[in-house]
């Protein structure tokens, strides 16, 4: 048994971006986290999102006034502290004859959007004209095009990396973070839970940890971590949204489009992204498998006739689709209505007000771009819950690591151009430290010619940022599995650097390659094979198998 003897003083289930959020702002105030996680910071929901730091402007629909204030702050905010990680982006929304949101509409959206971020450094809206609409994106159907609103919000090309950012942050500052480590059981004592155990999966041994304050924050996973003690309703009711990763096509668009589906109304975007385009999402109640999410071929037939309607040279087909990802929205239960009118706020439980038992919080919805906040708000709770005076949040203006100093870091000759601009755009200035560990020959080199990404990435991922398995080092610390082939190839070449650098046996290497493919087989990757053919989703994932290339 590990982890029994410790002492903590609250215990947060759930390494995504709430969870590491949480971590650290209770580690910077001085409180002793320990962060739990079942698989690898940031790989749950936090990897299926749309990327964008955003207001909402969808929720002014559904008069969420006081949500698009809350995101349009933090927008600002992540603007600052994560400066290297999210970015101002450019939407362009056309206006179409006979769209459910007409211009009057989309104009008083606009203005309401600019007056609740009065105090940001991004433009404000501007409408246009069909000409200058047509001019911006040539390739955007003409017919019935009455003009656009342009608008801004922000970008995060990997918010897994802010997840890993904000643990490893917390760890420097004090917490514990264990990973691959579930969480089967709240211990409870007294009617108050006083911990809990679990496996320790990769060591496969049983773990136990007690606290006097339990968090969870497993997202879509909220209501598994809760059986045994028992809620009367599910609290989450999550909603399922699928995205296809496609290259550059004919009339691809240089700005982000914001689009109303004619099938449904539904609102979807096509979003250049990391050299490639995001295009999603859909929104579909959710009941299966909370760890097997795959994009089915209906929903990419949807965004693709959906896209293809939009910008009529793109003919996007299902050939074309370079790879998908799918997650479940972590929303509070509204069986019946309207997906896209079930609220995005968060909700922090607390059990003992909800005949319960006390020690316990679960933290309902959320969205990354209010992570922080939310975080602050559940640091609060804590305190309170467990009657400590704590000094005031610092993380509205405590930049992450990568987005201290002036955002430079020394280059050596040795680095190739687009190898420096990778290491910038995943690491910031927190690059320094990577190319400081390359000091043997290979290691300034790239092991993927697409991104850059260098041979010292593998090392830093592993000793320095928790890395535990190569899905990790690829996915979530140097972002080379989100490349047009998701990382098959160079998933190779950097089990080779770790056989080097972190003396990986052969027979390690290959069960980590193994693995690897495995699990980026639930995305349907082209580099894969044939993943897009008429089988279904389903049967493809199940026959997910090692392919050569
Ligand atoms: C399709 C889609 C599009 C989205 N787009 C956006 C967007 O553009 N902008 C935005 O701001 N938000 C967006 N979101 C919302 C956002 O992604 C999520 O709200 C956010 O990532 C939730 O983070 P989390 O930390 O709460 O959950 P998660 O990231 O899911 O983390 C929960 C963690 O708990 C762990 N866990 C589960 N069970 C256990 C257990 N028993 N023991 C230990 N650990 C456990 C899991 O492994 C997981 O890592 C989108 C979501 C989806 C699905």
């Amino acid at each position: 048994m590990t982890g029994a003897n410790e002492r903590y003083d609250l215990i947060v289930v759930g390494a995504g971006i709430n969870g590491s959020g949480i971590a650290r702002d209770a580690a910077l105030r001085g409180l002793r986290p320990l962060l739990l996680d079942k698989g690898d910071i940031g790989g749950g929901t936090t990897s299926w999102s749309t990327r964008l730091i955003h207001g909402g402007l969808r929720y002014l629909e559904h008069a969420e006034v006081g949500l698009v204030r809350e995101s349009l702050r933090e927008r600002e905010r992540l603007l600052r502290i994560a400066s290297h990680l999210v970015e101002p982006l450019p939407l362009l929304l056309p206006i179409y004859a006979g769209d459910r949101r007409g211009p009057v509409l989309i104009r008083a959206g606009m203005i309401a959007y600019d007056a609740l971020s009065f105090d940001k450094s991004l433009p404000h809206h501007r409408m246009l004209g069909r000409d200058e609409t047509l001019q911006r994106v040539p390739g955007l159907n003409p017919l019935g095009l009455r003009g656009a609103a342009l608008y801004f919000d922000g970008q995060i090309t990997y918010p897994e990396r802010l997840a890993v950012e904000n643990a490893i942050d917390a760890r420097d500052n004090g917490a514990e973070v264990r990973l691959y480590t579930e969480v089967e059981e709240l211990l409870v004592a007294g009617g108050k839970v006083v911990g809990v155990s679990g496996r320790d999966l990769l060591a496969d041994e049983p773990f136990e940890a007690r606290a006097p304050l339990v968090v969870n924050v497993a997202g879509a996973w909220v209501d598994a971590v809760l059986r045994g003690v028992g809620t009367p309703t599910p609290l989450m009711g999550g909603t399922k949204g699928s995205h296809l990763v496609v290259g550059p096509f004919p009339g691809a668009p240089p700005t982000a489009l914001y689009l109303e589906a004619k099938r449904d109304g539904r609102p979807f975007f096509v979003i250049p992204w990391n050299g490639q385009y995001l295009i999603g999402t859909t929104d579909e109640r959710y009941g299966g498998d909370l760890d097997l999410i795959v994009a089915s071929d209906d929903e990419i037939d949807y965004l693709l006739a959906e896209t293809n309607r939009v910008v009529p040279t793109a003919r996007l087909a299902r050939p074309d689709v370079l790879w998908t990802y799918a997650g479940v929205r972590p929303l509070p239960h509204q069986p019946a209505g309207a997906t896209g009118a079930i609220t995005r706020r968060h909700v922090i439980h607390d059990h003992a007000g909800h005949g319960g038992p006390a020690g316990l919080v679960s933290i309902v919805g959320g969205k990354l771009t209010t992570y922080r906040e939310l975080a602050e708000q559940t640091v609060d709770a804590a305190g309170r819950l467990l009657a400590r005076a704590l000094p005031r949040s610092t993380t509205g203006n405590e930049p992450l690591p990568g987005a201290s100093g002036d955002g430079t870091f020394p280059v050596t000759g040795a680095l190739e151009l687009r190898s420096t601009d990778h290491l910038r755009r995943v690491y910031g200035s927190a690059a320094g430290a990577v190319v400081a560990r390359a000091v043997s020959p290979g290691l300034p080199r790239p092991f993927d010619p697409v991104s850059g990404a260098i041979g010292a990435e593998i090392p830093y991922a592993f000793e320095r940022e928790g890395a535990r398995t190569l899905a990790d080092a690829l996915l979530r610390r140097t972002m080379v599995g989100l490349g047009p082939e998701v990382g098959i190839g160079a998933d190779l070449a950097a089990a080779e650097v770790a056989r080097q650098t972190l003396g990986w046996s052969e027979e390690r290497a290959e069960r980590e390659i193994r693995a690897y493919r495995e699990f980026v087989s639930r995305y349907r990757p082209r580099s894969l094979g044939d993943a897009l053919s008429p089988d279904s989703a389903a049967d493809h994932v199940t026959m997910a198998v090692l392919k050569p290339r």
